[in-house]
């Protein structure tokens, strides 16, 4: 059986990695933030992130991390909005807004249709023996 230890991501402390990147009182600590947080918007659902941050003891900066790692879902939440990281609109899950994702989308794309390679330079084995002379 192979352990593997790892520093956790979240906290830095050392624990056995079984997966995830962070400690199991991580996990326990994020499960519990989450339910707050879900708990909260129940009661709450047209707050925004600013107003959660201060009706839970859950930072804004957490809940964004938690919305956009897809595990803090918001279905009727409208005002739970944070500003895209490309053109700072607001959006509601992922790091960027639907128009940014789409244009990223297709930037890659762009990407990988590389130009034809030329101007390589000449290949040739050139100069190998030229010049070469023996004085005996
Ligand atoms: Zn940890
Ligand atoms: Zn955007």
């Amino acid at each position: 059986m192979t352990v593997a230890i790892a520093n956790c991501r979240r906290c830095g402390k050392l624990f056995n990695r079984m997966g995830r990147d962070i400690c199991p009182d991580c996990v326990k600590d994020e499960d519990e933030k989450l339910a707050t947080i879900r708990a909260y918007l129940r009661q709450h659902p047209l707050a925004n992130i600013y107003e959660v941050a201060n009706g839970t003891d859950v930072s804004y900066d957490e809940i964004v991390q938690f919305i956009r790692d897809g595990r803090l879902l918001l279905r009727n939440n409208p005002n739970m909005v944070y500003p895209c990281e490309r053109c700072g609109t607001p959006t509601q899950s992922g790091r960027l807004c639907a128009n940014c994702a789409k244009e990223m989308a297709r930037e890659v794309k762009n990407e990988g249709r590389r130009p034809a390679e030329k101007d390589v330079g000449p290949s040739r084995d050139s100069g190998r023996g030229k010049g070469y002379y023996s004085r005996s």
